[in-house]
């Protein structure tokens, strides 16, 4: 699995538990990325250089769509980590059909 971790208020809650959880992801043979909302300016790059784990590569998304972005970066996220779901998709532009497909048939089950 490819799983996105945010870094305001996600990461830097408690950057040392993320660290633990991202080490395990890796040693289970996942791939980690951070994908902040933040724009891709030095003074960030800095900051969040100086606070994560070295091997994480950062995709800044300049204040559009992280599902957008991190596509046209060449990632296909499966699970997302935020604490800001909006900041992910706000229009669905980037929802699959498959995927709302999938969403309506689990949630018409639930209903049954
Ligand atoms: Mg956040």
């Amino acid at each position: 699995m490819l799983i996105a971790i945010d870094y305001d208020e996600t990461y830097t809650r408690d950057p040392g538990t993320w660290n633990s959880v991202i080490l395990l992801l890796k040693r289970l043979g996942h791939r980690v990325v951070c994908v902040t909302s933040r724009s891709n300016t030095h003074d960030n790059r800095t900051a969040l250089g100086n606070i994560l784990p070295l091997d994480i590569h950062v995709i800044f998304c300049n204040y559009n769509a992280k599902a957008e972005m991190t596509r046209k970066a060449g990632y296909h996220v499966d699970i997302w980590i935020d604490d800001n779901p909006y900041t992910i998709d706000p229009d669905g532009k980037y929802t699959s059909e498959e995927t709302k497909q999938r969403f309506n048939e689990w949630k018409e089950k639930d209903n049954q």
